[in-house]
């Protein structure tokens, strides 16, 4: 999307993929990019209900409220066939598998078409000192894990599956306006630790129906954000069961041990969102 119109708080149109699409109500289920939302913030005095049509360039703004801003590093896998015999370790059955770190943790999962994902979670900095921004490192990493690296035995790491996400934990500072929604990761995102994104997003998808139907989108709004406090005190919960590593700035900083973004809401710069879009 390159532009939001905006009138008398409503928007009006929307122009993506070089066509103009005029719509009654428009829903931002744009995942992490939060395209609308961001639109929307780039508005001068967006809460204060003077709008006039203008148009506005939607890669400089943004209004989200961050209270993690962690990196997560991935790859695919394939696994032998069932039929090649094989020996695939013990396998991750149809479990997603977590195992911390000193500097993160680790994920990994089967996906359909006979491959796993892994993934290690941490701070961008911690990241780029430990080089794991590079395929061959991050491997090297891996195959230090106790619990996953056994699982991976006679897989086949794709390098060119390679791939390093943001997976900020994050609200929209608004998620229902005049004529529009969020859902979803536009509306708010969690850590992948929780598990818990595409079931959220199922449900913002159904409530927010309802209340575009209804007309109950304060109570939509209101709902959003109390999902988002109660997650927070479950991941401080998450984050706060881990305590072998004492001097690792990764947990430190998520179990109030430091000074750090876990502590309290923080707005990041546009020139720092660059990195998600
Ligand atoms: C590493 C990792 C592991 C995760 N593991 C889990 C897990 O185990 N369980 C779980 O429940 N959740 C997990 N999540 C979170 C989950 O993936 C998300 O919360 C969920 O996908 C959010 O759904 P969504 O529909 O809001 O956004 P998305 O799934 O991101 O979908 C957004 C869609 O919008 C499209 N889009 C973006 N911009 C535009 C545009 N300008 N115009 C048109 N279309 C656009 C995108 O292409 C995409 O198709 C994980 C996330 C990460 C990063």
């Amino acid at each position: 999307m390159r532009f939001c119109c905006v009138q008398g708080g409503r928007i009006t149109s929307v122009t993506a993929g070089g066509q103009q699409i005029r719509a009654g109500v428009f829903i931002d289920a744009t995942g992490r990019r939060a395209v609308l939302l961001r639109a929307l913030a780039g508005t001068q005095g967006f809460d204060d209900g003077q709008f006039s049509g203008r148009q506005f360039d939607n890669r400089r703004f943004d209004n989200r409220q961050f209270n993690d801003r962690q990196t997560v590093i991935w790859a695919r896998f394939g696994l032998p066939g069932v039929e090649s015999g094989a020996e695939f370790g013990a396998g991750f059955g149809n479990s997603t598998w977590l195992e911390a770190a000193p500097n993160g943790w680790w994920y990994a999962a089967e996906v359909p078409g006979r491959a796993a994902v892994v993934a290690l979670g941490t701070d961008p900095k911690l990241a780029k000192a430990g080089g794991v921004y590079k395929v061959h490192s991050w491997a090297a990493a891996l195959s230090g894990t106790a619990l996953i690296a056994p699982r991976l035995k006679q897989a086949r790491l794709l390098p060119v599956s390679f791939r390093i996400t943001a997976s900020y934990s994050y609200r929209a500072a608004r998620v229902v306006g005049e004529n529009w929604l969020a859902v979803g990761d536009a509306a708010c995102a969690f850590d992948p630790l929780s598990s818990a994104g595409i079931y959220k997003a199922l449900v913002n998808g159904q409530e927010a129906a309802r209340a575009i139907c209804d007309g109950y989108r304060e109570a939509y709004a209101n709902r959003i954000h109390q999902d988002y406090e109660t997650y927070l005190i479950k991941r401080a919960e998450l984050y706060q069961a881990e305590q072998r590593w004492a001097k690792s700035a990764f947990w430190a900083q998520r179990q109030g041990r430091a000074q750090g973004e876990a502590q309290g809401h923080r707005s990041v710069s546009p020139k720092e969102m660059s990195t998600l879009a």
